[in-house]
């Protein structure tokens, strides 16, 4: 089944002749316009609480202002997404499977509308963003594959019986999901709780709601049953602490920064509900002496640079072998140089503006951390001419910025700048190369560059990780686990061991004679 675009897919030279501060206003009038709220049950909630302003990151314009839906908001999703899963999760998983193959095939006939919102509404540029759309659709149809196919198991055990187990939902799972990539994280985190039977609250960033409310209203148009997802915009402080310590939810996915991730789970201890944490990471990209430069640099600028960094897998500090370091730095220098920055609604653009004005800061403050510990800058000095014009001159744009002899004592080495910044450090063998790789408390992701393929292999087992990438950077498939170790969080949250992420085992004991066996004695 396919689903008529209710508002028309966006055509952008409709907004070809508009100013482009306006055009994320005539998008969401057009595309939204219920307004930003709890959509619950195909019903908008809005809030009443502190105002919330939306900016367009690429010029700084005001796009709308909407209030927190705060506590009372979440128990307004609580609700009905319990209601939803007393349906769903009762539901022939033959039935499910149908329906979630609809919901992929509404994502995928809308992914044009989804990619040029999120680009409105986030900066992203198009080209990234219509992958992501893309990827959106591609994990509904992936779980929706599973959905029928979430089996048990019969255990042969001692004396005369049948057991076997049974694979149940949570119940109700919340996912709670960073600015950085809104419609892809709530995809991901839905599409497989929804597979095994949980209905699912989102709760987007207050930064950037609108793609997931959007995603909420296609789903519902493609026949998921009403309470089944549920969209809960709202301040992390105040609606997303009451989602996650709400007792009647039965489990926490989350994404997004370290010191939220360990608050959202502590909290959620408090009231006994499991959770699983994608978080950040700082990961390195490890360059040996007999790597093919070409390649190498390529990735490393590829691995930082795309999304303007703002992705937890990026490549943010590349460690080099000291010997080919000159000619490394060189090539990548030269591939910054042909970056282009500008009008995310441009599909020629590679690196839009940072999302949010509060990041925008953070970045800037940690180039300057850098260079006062002792970092040379050898890309990103100066802003492109024409980003310091109108319309863009407000934007919350960074160059891409390169700087070279980070040490192992420097604060780039271990923070998270997620921001187009690359680090660069260098190492003289492999044993140093690992040790630098492992000294930062994450384990997020990790590549190296080398023809030896034994060494390839050695360095890949050997660094802290939950992704590694060798000769390549940065590829993900829902099809493949994901997730990360130490600081970066716990849990998998792709490829098929995620069902038993969002299901519970039951075991089932049935005697097979017709006189049972004596109860146990249970002194
Ligand atoms: P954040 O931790 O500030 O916010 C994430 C989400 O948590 C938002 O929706 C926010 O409103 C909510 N939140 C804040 N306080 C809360 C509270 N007390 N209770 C419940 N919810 C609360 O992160 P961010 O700045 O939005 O995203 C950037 C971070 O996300 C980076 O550290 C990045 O590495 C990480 N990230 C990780 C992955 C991954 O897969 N590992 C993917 C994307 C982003």
């Amino acid at each position: 089944m396919s689903v008529t675009p209710t508002s028309g897919t966006p055509d952008l030279t409709m907004l070809a002749d508009r100013d482009p501060g306006e055009r994320a206003r005539v998008l969401l009038d057009r595309h939204l316009p219920d307004g930003i709220g709890v959509r619950a049950a195909g019903v908008t909630h809005p809030g009443s609480g502190e105002p919330i302003e939306l900016r367009d990151p690429a010029t700084g314009a005001l796009v709308t202002t909407w209030a927190d839906p705060g506590a009372e908001g979440a128990a307004v999703a609580v609700d009905a997404a319990r209601r939803g899963a007393a349906t769903w999760g009762a539901a022939n998983p033959f039935e499910r499977a149908r329906i979630l193959r609809d919901v992929a095939a509404a994502v995928s006939d809308n992914a044009e509308e989804l990619a040029v919102l999120e680009s409105a509404t986030t900066g992203k540029p198009l080209r990234d963003t219509r992958v992501e759309a893309a990827k959106a659709a591609e994990m509904f149809a992936y779980f929706a594959g599973w959905a029928d196919k979430i089996i048990g198991e019969t255990i042969p055990v001692p004396g005369e019986w049948a057991t076997y187990t049974r694979k149940v939902p949570w119940g109700v799972v919340v996912a709670v999901t960073p600015w950085n990539a809104p419609l892809f994280t709530a995809a991901w985190n839905a599409a497989p709780a929804l597979a095994t039977g949980n209905a699912v609250i989102v709760k987007p960033s207050e930064f950037t709601p609108v793609t997931s409310l959007r995603l909420a209203a296609l789903a519902e148009d493609a026949g998921l049953p009403p309470g089944v997802l549920t969209v809960a915009p709202g301040l992390g402080g105040t609606l997303g602490a009451a989602l996650t310590g709400d007792p009647r939810v039965g489990k926490i996915a989350f994404i997004g920064s370290v010191p939220t991730g360990r608050a959202v789970a502590s909290a959620a201890a408090a009231v006994g509900t499991p959770t699983l944490l994608e978080l950040g990471g700082k990961s390195a990209n490890i360059v040996f002496d007999d790597a093919d430069l070409d390649r190498a640099a390529h990735g490393a600028i590829a691995g930082i640079f795309a999304a303007a960094g703002q992705s937890c897998v990026a490549g943010s500090r590349l460690l080099v072998h000291r010997d080919i370091h000159d000619a490394l730095i060189a090539r990548i220098r030269e591939g910054v140089r042909h970056l282009r920055l500008g009008d995310p609604l441009d599909p020629r653009t590679e690196i839009g503006p940072i999302v949010t004005r509060a990041q925008y800061d953070t970045v800037c403050s940690l180039i300057d951390t850098g260079m006062s510990d002792g970092a040379d800058r050898v890309a990103g000095h100066e802003l492109s001419p024409h980003l310091r014009e109108s319309p863009w001159q407000c934007g919350n744009w960074v160059m891409p910025t390169v700087l070279d002899g980070v040490g192992p004592e420097h604060t780039l080495e271990r923070t998270e700048v997620f921001g187009p910044v690359l680090s660069v450090g260098t190492f003289t063998d492999e044993a140093e190369a690992v040790a630098r790789a492992n000294g930062t408390g994450f384990g997020l992701a990790g590549a190296v560059w080398t023809a030896d393929v034994s060494r390839a292999h050695r360095v890949a087992h050997a660094v802290d990780a939950g992704t590694f990438w060798i000769n390549s950077y940065k590829t993900i498939h829902v099809a493949v686990p994901f997730g990360g170790v130490g600081d970066s969080g716990w849990g998998r949250s792709s490829g098929p061991g995620v069902l038993d992420e969002y299901t519970q085992t039951k075991a089932v004991w049935v005697p097979t004679v017709p006189t049972p066996p004596p109860f146990p004695s249970l002194t």
